[in-house]
């Protein structure tokens, strides 16, 4: 998960992106049956969601995303913090990357995949969004839209595990494939495979 990778050669140089991000992370809508083991997981003491508010919270978004976007976002925003909250096994995929998952949800920015390059690797992947690794920022495809509501958070927390450092094959060749990663987030974070 350390490892490190240059730019992918035909993306080359790029305005958009982050001295420190170096890989391009996927989503891919797929749903794969793959288990990972995640709910035998030691549960983390500390808080329970009482203890939190999770409307407190608020997502970052672009003012270029469509209001129906925003909604859309917030809503799943609000139902991923809520889960990071309650399941322990959904925390523990953050805790894993040594970082809180309600801060790597927090400082993800919300922006639709409009800068043409963000958009071919939307459509050369099938999509659902694109982000960075160790990044903040978070490019919503249009295929992002059509997923159902469930569908969304598991994207979003997809995406908030790449903003903490998770990396993704076949950039990173040890790394977990994004459906593995979604599969293992839908898992983690008891979110119906739908
Ligand atoms: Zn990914």
């Amino acid at each position: 998960m350390t490892t490190r990778h240059g730019w992918l050669g035909w993306f080359g140089r790029d305005s958009w992106t982050r001295p420190r991000a170096r890989r391009y992370v996927i989503v891919a809508v797929g749903l794969f049956l793959v288990q990972w083991g995640l709910v035998t997981r030691a549960v983390v003491a500390g808080t329970t969601s009482g203890d939190r508010e999770s409307q407190s919270l608020v997502p970052l978004l672009s003012p270029n995303l469509s209001l129906v976007e925003q909604d859309a976002v917030t809503a799943a925003f609000h139902d991923a913090v809520r889960r990071i909250d309650e399941y322990s096994s959904c925390r523990a995929l953050f805790d894993d990357l040594v970082v809180d998952g309600r801060r790597a949800l927090a400082k993800s920015f919300y922006e639709p995949a409009a800068e043409p390059r963000v958009k071919l690797l939307c459509n050369r992947y099938r999509a659902a969004a694109i982000s960075v690794v160790n990044g903040d920022r978070v490019f919503l495809c249009r295929r992002f839209n059509r997923l159902t509501p469930t569908g969304k958070v598991a994207v979003l927390i997809h995406e908030a595990l790449h903003g903490a450092g998770l990396s993704e094959a076949p950039l990173d060749p040890e790394a977990q494939t994004a459906a593995e990663i979604t599969s293992m987030v839908k898992l983690a974070c008891s979110i119906s495979r739908r």
